[in-house]
């Protein structure tokens, strides 16, 4: 067998575990075994590529590409060992940049080894010159949109930069212009390649990924990320072209159809326009001027009024957020449900598809809290029952149960569907301050008669409520 030949065979093991790997991803029991075939199908991907590498280079390339991956390496496992289950979005928009810049990086060097070197140097291709000028525009294109998006969406959601939309005048036809210019600068790049016209087109799709993602609001975020994950698999797959490796095109095509996909359910269920979030917020003008103007009492409890309020109550529904996990409070929630059950109470969690940080994230710390999975229920399965429970604790939550969502249209996260914790008997609302959530929006939850405000770190109040009970 050549090297060819058992470097291709290589290539279509990976890629079937690569399949394996999103299909085993799709359902919490079998995550783990998901992530086992992805990281086994890189393992094969990775010794076949430097199998590749040293038939064809040098002792020098080799040792190069070793060092880089052993570095690479390194710091992913120094990262992902101390990044907190909240910094996670973040971490992966970071992520997202990283193959963002190595698209354009590939593309900048496909031009300059083939269409930018001198005649005697230039690399020979087995394709005609156009289809590779063609292929270096796209490539830098989408690498540099999902370079700066990336980077914008990393700001917004560590809190380095504001999460508002930006709403430049005329921002959909500044979006639009872009994409027509990126047209006729591939033409033209296509027609006569020139270091002046790659430099044009990479300037712009820099702007264009950062004006994309800065015009996006803080509520739509979630979609952002899962976009700007299928903007980088697309932007692999055109490297994959120009490095005329298949596995790359495969993997990468892979990523971007089912971040795509991601795109559009997580749209669904918020009900968001999914063309209106990956043009930037189009359309969105008119709901972009903050409603937080939200007046009115608020009433505070205190630990021993709430364990009271659930010593009497048949059935509480717990609706965790961002705060609990920012509390680590996932614990003593955990410790609250096996108390309240073993005295005869129904408790039951209410999940929001977008809650805290990234999909599936309150999933996952309940999950380590030995939360059992049937009393987890998704917004769509509990929604209904709110009206007919007694209790809800929203432990740390705040857009996802904002009842202005559901009642005013004027509110910039109109029409996303919540948790209607409003329609309970009691409501107790366990945050620090009264101070927004994510999206910068007021929520008149905390003014409604049936609600009550327990102020403090979710963890400690959770706790107290235990001691109390
Ligand atoms: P929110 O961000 O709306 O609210 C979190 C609440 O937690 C705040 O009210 C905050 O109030 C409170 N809080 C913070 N720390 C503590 C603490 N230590 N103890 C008690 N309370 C605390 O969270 P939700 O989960 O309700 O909504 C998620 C938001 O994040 C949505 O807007 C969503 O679109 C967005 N988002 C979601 C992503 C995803 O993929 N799931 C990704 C990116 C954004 P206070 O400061 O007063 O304590």
């Amino acid at each position: 067998m050549t090297a060819t030949t058992a470097a291709s065979s290589a290539y279509i093991v990976a890629a079937l575990l690569f399949v394996l790997s999103l299909a085993g991803l799709s359902r919490h029991e079998t995550a783990k075994a998901g992530n086992a075939y992805g990281m086994a199908g890189m393992a094969v991907a990775l010794v076949a590529t430097i199998g590749l590498a040293a038939r064809d280079g040098d002792a020098l390339t080799v040792g190069l590409i070793v060092v880089a991956m052993v570095l690479g390496a390194a710091i992913g496992i120094w990262r992902a060992r101390i990044v907190e289950m909240t910094g996670m979005p973040e971490l992966i928009a970071l992520l997202h940049s990283f193959v963002g810049l190595a698209a354009v990086l590939v593309g900048w060097n496909g031009y300059l080894s083939v269409e930018g070197a001198p005649a005697a140097e230039a690399e020979v291709l087995d394709l005609p010159v156009g289809i590779h000028s063609a292929e270096v525009a796209i490539g830098v294109f989408i690498g540099a949109v999902t370079f700066t998006g990336s980077i914008v969406a990393f700001l917004k959601l560590s809190g380095r930069i504001r999460s508002n939309p930006l709403v430049l005048p005329g921002k959909n036809a500044l979006n639009v212009g872009a994409l027509v210019a990126f047209a006729v600068l591939t033409v033209v790049f296509v027609v006569s390649p020139g270091l002046a016209v790659l430099s044009g087109l990479t300037l712009l799709a820099l702007a264009l990924g950062w004006h994309l993602v800065a015009s996006i609001g803080g509520g739509d975020m979630p979609v952002v990320v899962s976009m700007l994950n299928s903007y980088s698999g697309w932007a692999a797959a055109a490297s994959g072209f120009l490095l005329d490796n298949d596995l790359l095109i495969i993997t990468g095509a892979l990523v971007g159809s089912s971040g795509a996909y991601l795109s559009y359910i997580m749209c669904q269920a918020m009900n968001r326009s999914f063309l209106s979030v990956i043009a930037g917020g189009f359309g969105n003008e008119g709901s972009t001027a903050a409603s937080g103007d939200v007046e009115g009492e608020h009433t505070e409890t205190t630990a021993e009024e709430v364990a009271q309020l659930l010593r009497d109550a048949d059935s509480v529904v717990i609706t965790p957020g961002y705060g609990m996990a920012v509390a680590h409070a996932q614990a003593a929630v955990a410790d609250l449900t096996r108390t309240l059950t073993d005295k005869g109470v129904q408790v039951r969690f209410g999940i929001h598809p977008v809650a805290g940080r990234l999909p599936g994230h309150m999933n996952v710390l309940l999950a380590e809290a030995k939360v059992p999975y049937d009393v987890v229920l998704e917004m769509d399965e509990i929604n209904d029952d709110l009206a007919k429970t007694d209790v809800v604790l929203v432990i740390g939550a705040n857009d996802t149960v904002n009842p202005a969502a559901a009642e005013d249209p004027a509110s910039p996260i109109a029409g996303m569907p919540v948790l209607h914790v409003w329609e309970a008997e009691s409501v107790v609302v366990f945050k620090r301050s009264m101070s927004t959530g994510y999206a910068g929006v007021q929520n008149p939850l905390f003014f409604r008669s049936n609600t009550r405000m327990l102020f403090g770190d979710a963890r400690e109040r959770v706790e107290d409520i235990l001691r109390a009970l």
